[in-house]
């Protein structure tokens, strides 16, 4: 309990230097990642002076078992939420209000105006979210699980790949391996795309068939319990063209050229601009439309972002995803993307399935 109680105290520090009162946090995320709440619908008003959390009678044997000692304010069926909360931050004396703008809905902003005439509004974005950005040693440890989940799942799909399966078979083949391996589920609806449609960046699985085409590429993750892991491999199911292996060694060469320039204090645009830099050389720059990277933990985006014009320097304990990609419509694409951890020196790649063109190949030798 003792690092969520720390996290709400370096968030009330926070609040204090913005001039405000307290915090009402209305992101379900960031109340879990404040409290170790895992339910919705409650929120958290924090600040140097207050620290409760509001929430409802579905979640009162709950609230107690995963966050013992924090102060809850259980509204009665009767009274909405927003009421609710107009309540408690009256009861706190609270007159300069921050709100998270990002999660907060213009509903319930009014009916707090309306019902707290007297409250300053102070809307705010990224406060929880940049405490978010360092991951501590226990985030780490779930992530790291997190990533095993995958890779084991990944393992027993891959040795059962058969030509006539389709790309929902194995997403769902995923998700039941990920589940059978203890973790939660899948970090977000895998991306299973075979031949042509891997030139959708966020394919969504058909009927589509492994031997439909000569490539399919996966983009699945895991949720341990709370945090998620999140990989790209491509599998070549059919004929290595020689496009395939040219756009294959491009994209790897990316990744690794990007992976080799993680290290606190490099911009995260840098970090972008190596991959990027390999890809246009090699003449698919416009074939590359996403940012190389971003961060995960308790959502599967999450901050940071290695993309262009993101000129902030990565920090040991960030935890990013590298991922380059080429697509070419009506042929295919080709992505791989892995998990790395900044450390003080330099960085760790948490994920290790191979990903050499060879190794590649199914079925694998
Ligand atoms: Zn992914
Ligand atoms: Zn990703």
């Amino acid at each position: 309990m003792a690092r969520f109680a720390q996290r709400r105290d370096q968030l009330a520090r926070a609040v204090r230097r913005l001039g405000a009162d307290a915090l009402l946090v209305t992101n379900f995320t960031n109340v879990t990642y404040l409290t170790g709440f895992t339910g919705d619908d409650s929120y958290l008003l924090v600040g140097p002076q207050v620290e409760v959390l509001l929430s409802d009678p579905r979640y009162t044997q709950q609230l107690g078992e995963e966050c013992p000692g924090l102060e809850l304010a259980i509204r009665r069926p009767s009274i909405v939420m927003s009421a609710w909360a107009s309540k408690v931050i009256k009861q706190a004396r609270i007159a300069r209000l921050a709100v998270e703008a990002a999660s907060m809905t213009l509903q319930l902003r009014d009916s707090l105006a309306a019902e707290l005439p007297h409250v300053t509004f102070m809307p705010v974005t990224g406060l929880v979210e940049n405490q978010r950005l360092i991951k501590d040693r226990e985030e780490i440890r779930e992530i790291r699980a997190a990533v095993a989940l995958a890779e084991q799942a990944f393992g027993v799909v891959r040795a059962a790949l058969q030509p006539g399966q389709t790309e929902r078979e194995i997403a769902f083949e995923l998700e039941h391996q990920i589940r059978r391996f203890g973790g939660a589920g899948c970090a977000f609806p895998p991306i299973v795309a075979v031949g042509p449609r891997a030139a959708l960046p966020h394919a969504v699985p058909t009927h589509g068939r492994i031997g439909d085409g000569d490539l399919v590429l996966i983009d699945w993750g895991a949720t341990a319990r709370l945090y998620r892991s999140d990989l790209t491999r491509v599998l070549v199911t059919g004929r290595i063209s020689p496009k395939l292996e040219r756009i294959y060694g491009v994209v790897l060469t990316a990744q690794k050229q990007a992976i080799a320039a993680i290290r606190p204090g490099v911009r995260m645009s840098d970090v972008d601009a190596a991959a990027r830099r390999v890809i246009a050389q090699a003449g698919y720059g416009r074939r590359f439309g996403h940012g190389l990277g971003h961060g995960f933990g308790l959502e599967i985006h999450e901050a940071p972002r290695l993309a262009p014009h993101q000129d902030q320097p990565l920090r040991a304990g960030m935890v990013v995803t590298v991922e380059p990609g080429v697509y070419l419509p009506q042929w295919g694409g080709v992505r791989i993307e892995d998990d790395l951890l900044v450390t003080r020196d330099g960085c760790e790649v948490l994920s290790h399935l191979p990903k050499e063109l060879p190794e590649c190949v199914w079925p694998q030798l």
